[in-house]
């Protein structure tokens, strides 16, 4: 097998600021490159499917952390609630309440960032700033005792423009910190902020994102 999976680890884990976390997005990817990943010290993956993700986890070594990325319908969220470390697309009231009410029943507190939708697609999901500020208002998330709060994650519009995408997680970063000022200043966890990906995590780094989700730039091209 190739060495680019461990070498590719290893060049990002030089260049990564000791702070900022790496999630090993391993979507589409066979079991055998997240393997690669693990012996080459990888721990955190991270997937977009809830099938694909409970056919890889007996697969994978206890010790992994297993991040879920996508969209994620509420029907499914009993599947992953049992082993899921970080849930980073809550992207609706609803999600959050299913996710609460699953991990009540399984006796655990799940992880959770709430996703922020910054950049210009139509088709990506998540709270606005403002429709983010409207549901923390509400009050309805405190008395969910089975959820931490761990703080946000967005997407950037999938474009050259660097200058756009900087904006956008500079918005995601301002968001972030209003957040925390207005609802989570007295929530230790309230404190990620996960953004950017193989083509921008550069930018998102040096806009201050706590955990980058990259998959090509290690695993290579997807084949969907
Ligand atoms: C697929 C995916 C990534 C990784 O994308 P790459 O461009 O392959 O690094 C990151 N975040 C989310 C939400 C994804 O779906």
């Amino acid at each position: 097998m190739s060495t680019h999976i461990s070498d590719t680890l290893q060049a990002l884990q030089n260049e990564l600021p000791a702070e900022v976390r790496l999630v090993a997005v391993s979507k589409f990817h066979p079991i055998e490159m997240l393997k690669e990943a693990y012996n080459a010290g990888q721990r955190i993956f991270g997937e977009s499917r809830v099938q694909e993700l409970v056919q890889k986890v007996p697969q994978m070594p206890s010790d992994v952390e297993w991040h879920f990325i996508g969209h994620l319908q509420r029907n499914k969220v009993k599947q992953i609630v049992p082993f899921i470390t970080l849930i980073h697309s809550i992207d609706s009231i609803e999600l959050l309440r299913e996710v609460e009410r699953q991990a009540a029943l399984a006796n655990r507190t799940i992880s959770c960032l709430l996703e922020l939708h910054v950049a210009q697609e139509v088709s990506k999901f998540g709270f606005t700033p403002q429709t983010l500020f409207d549901m923390l208002h509400s009050n309805e998330w405190h008395k969910m005792e089975h959820i931490q709060f761990c703080g946000l994650m967005c997407m950037a519009t999938n474009t050259d423009d660097t200058s756009e995408i900087r904006q956008e997680f500079h918005l995601a970063k301002q968001t972030f910190l209003e957040a925390k000022r207005r609802f989570f200043a007295d929530t230790p966890s309230f404190k990620e902020l996960s953004m950017g990906m193989t083509d921008d995590y550069p930018i998102a780094i040096s806009e201050g994102a706590t955990m980058v989700r990259i998959g090509s730039k290690i695993f290579g091209p997807r084949n969907y």
